[in-house]
């Protein structure tokens, strides 16, 4: 007898369902136990589906997430090489530290002005996971929802990305979370260098604090930041590059991702290569009893 989901539980299903499905893992998520849900959730993924890309369509809202995905979509011209600050010596740091180190950092921040972009945020958005993770994402900078929650990636995008780290067999709370600049900058426009070089320093504190073990970059804005020259997607994405002493790994804007799902195989692509670093394996199906 099929369970009944509340709505909430049930779009989250038929996400996730209709996710996998666009990696192309559709054994993953035949569960052999109570078929008539599955049955439910591929259904409703299917009638759901074209009010979905409708929507994508015709919004004429871009969020600020949405605006890193143009840059995937654009040649982007040479500049000026990006100094990152020196490398902080925190390897050795004890959670407790980590946490404390952490706080530091956004006790630091402030109410942040070093930069136009704190004219018109409501809420800093500082970071959100596990400050032990040994995996770490790092995205453009706050969209609205993210801007009205101080929490990074909460909107569709988040929910997307919240599927990719459970299709890498995670939670979204073993991972931690960032941007390259901490407040929603106007019109979702992309940051400028100015706001980039700004704020980022304290991003990579964040990261010589966290020292995952790998980073994914998320998009074009994040790997310029990161990697301190701007370079297409194209040449950076399916391979691993040496960041600080830890392994970093390129790969596409969940909002990105949400324009163009076809893209969603090769993002998965690159989550493979960060699951291979971390010696992790695709979640299995459940079990049936
Ligand atoms: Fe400060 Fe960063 Fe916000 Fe600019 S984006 S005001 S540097 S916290």
């Amino acid at each position: 007898m099929a369970r009944q989901l509340d709505s909430v539980t049930r779009d989250a299903l038929v996400e996730r369902v209709r996710f996998y499905r666009d990696l192309g893992l559709t054994e993953f998520y035949r569960r052999p136990v109570d078929l008539a849900t599955e049955a439910a959730m591929e259904t409703a993924a299917e009638e759901s589906e074209p009010a979905t890309i409708a929507a994508e369509q015709t919004t004429p809202v871009i969020t600020t997430a949405e605006t890193a995905s143009t840059l995937e979509e654009q040649a982007i011209a040479p500049r000026k090489p990006i100094s990152a600050p020196p490398l902080v010596t925190t390897a050795a740091l004890a959670a407790a530290d980590k946490t404390a180190a952490l706080q530091l950092i956004r006790d630091d921040l402030g109410d942040c002005t070093r930069c136009a972009l704190h004219k018109g945020r409501n809420k800093i958005v500082f970071a959100d996971g596990d400050p032990n993770a040994r995996l770490m994402f790092v995205g453009e900078g706050p969209g609205a929802d993210e801007d009205a929650q101080g929490l990074p990636f909460v909107g569709r995008a988040g929910q997307l990305l919240n599927n990719m780290i459970a299709a890498m067999g995670l939670k979204r709370e073993q991972v931690y979370i960032a941007n390259v600049v901490k407040c929603r900058p106007p019109g979702n426009r992309t940051p400028e260098p100015d706001e980039a070089n700004t704020c980022s320093p304290f991003l990579f504190r964040q990261i010589d604090v966290v020292r995952p073990q790998v980073l994914v970059a998320l998009g074009a804005t994040a790997a310029t930041y990161l990697l301190g020259h701007r370079q297409p997607l194209a040449g950076l994405r399916g391979r691993v590059h040496a960041f600080r002493g830890m392994q970093l790994i390129v790969t596409y804007h969940p909002a990105f991702l949400l324009r163009d799902p076809r893209q969603k195989k090769e993002a998965w692509a690159d989550l493979q290569i960060a699951m291979k670093e971390l010696g992790l394996k695709a979640p299995k199906p459940a079990s049936s009893s």
